[in-house]
């Protein structure tokens, strides 16, 4: 069973201005915070190992950042170039990677493999005897989301290593590196879509919504009764799962016919989005059934045969 409540568009909108646009994530805090929300929402649930799994793998995440090496970053007049034409500085797709990920990559891998259940050990070996360049290919898979490509047991190991990557990059450049995108529903600092979106408390945040990256977990403002990926405000309808809570929805919009989530931290200000998306497979599985794609990927999720 599905609720739905229509928003009216100009409900909830903020003045502008004064708004952050751009919130990077705390490097410090951001993988724990989501290993812990992880544990926290394992308690019970139906799929309590895959949740538990997903949260070591962030705390691997965690250290992993906590001592990544330097990398090159662009410079000054890189990002004045960028900011003069709307580019984002970090871009997915092209950005010529630093091996030091794969390094990464195999320090996380090192880590998990002492709990591992049998299919954890047999993907950590598998990706342990591949060569640089295998790495570098599945790697351009995930962040082109050629989704069909991927070996479901491996991209989510892979697409762990370069979350670090990536986030390490924009928290070293800060804030001030990063200005408005040229396209609305991609990060601002790596165009990747967003996982889901976050409707923030507290201070000059307070009921703002921002989407949040699935790559490099930087968040980017966007007006609340606006679908993220088309910017169309007549046809939105919220969905959640009767009888679960309501801290997260589905924003499904009958223009371009697809969906993604939203949290929202005033009915539960423990949400995190990676973790608290993940933990609600159930609705995706009924926003399927109802015919529309999701309108951005969450990176863990490519293990649908560990479920
Ligand atoms: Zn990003
Ligand atoms: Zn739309």
């Amino acid at each position: 069973m599905m609720s739905a409540s229509i928003l009216q568009p100009g409900q909830i909108e903020q003045p502008a201005g004064e708004i952050p646009f751009v919130r990077l994530p705390e490097r410090k805090t951001l993988f724990r915070q989501r290993a812990s929300r992880l544990r926290g929402l394992a308690d019970g649930h139906r799929i309590a190992d895959f949740l538990n799994f997903m949260a070591q793998l962030a705390d691997a995440q965690q250290d992993a950042i906590d001592t990544f090496p330097k990398v090159f970053l662009p410079d000054a007049s890189m990002l004045d170039l960028c900011h003069e034409h709307g580019m984002p500085p970090l871009p997915a797709r092209t950005w010529a990677r630093n091996p030091a990920w794969r390094d990464v990559l195999k320090r996380m891998l090192a880590v998990l493999e002492t709990e591992a259940t049998p299919q954890v050990r047999d993907a950590v070996e598998r990706l342990d005897a591949m060569a640089p360049a295998e790495l570098e290919t599945i790697a351009d898979n995930i962040l082109a989301q050629r989704q069909e490509t991927l070996d479901l047991a491996l991209a989510p190991l892979v697409a762990a290593a370069l979350q670090v990557y990536w986030t390490h990059m924009a928290t070293t450049l800060g804030a001030e590196a990063f200005g408005r995108g040229g396209i609305a529903n991609l990060c601002p600092v790596c165009a990747s879509s967003p996982v889901a979106s976050v409707v923030r408390i507290g201070g000059s945040e307070q009921g703002l919504r921002y989407l949040h990256c699935s790559l490099c977990s930087t968040e980017w403002h966007m007006v609340r009764v606006k679908c993220s990926n088309c910017e169309a405000s007549q046809r939105l309808a919220y969905f959640g799962i009767e009888g679960a809570r309501d801290a997260v929805k589905a924003e499904a919009c009958d223009d371009c016919g697809s969906y993604l989530k939203i949290v929202y931290m005033e009915k539960d200000p423990l949400v995190e989005p990676v973790a608290d998306d993940i933990a609600t497979l159930a609705l995706d599985v009924m926003m399927n059934d109802s015919g529309k794609p999701r309108s951005g990927p969450n990176l863990m999720l490519f293990t649908a045969g560990w479920v």
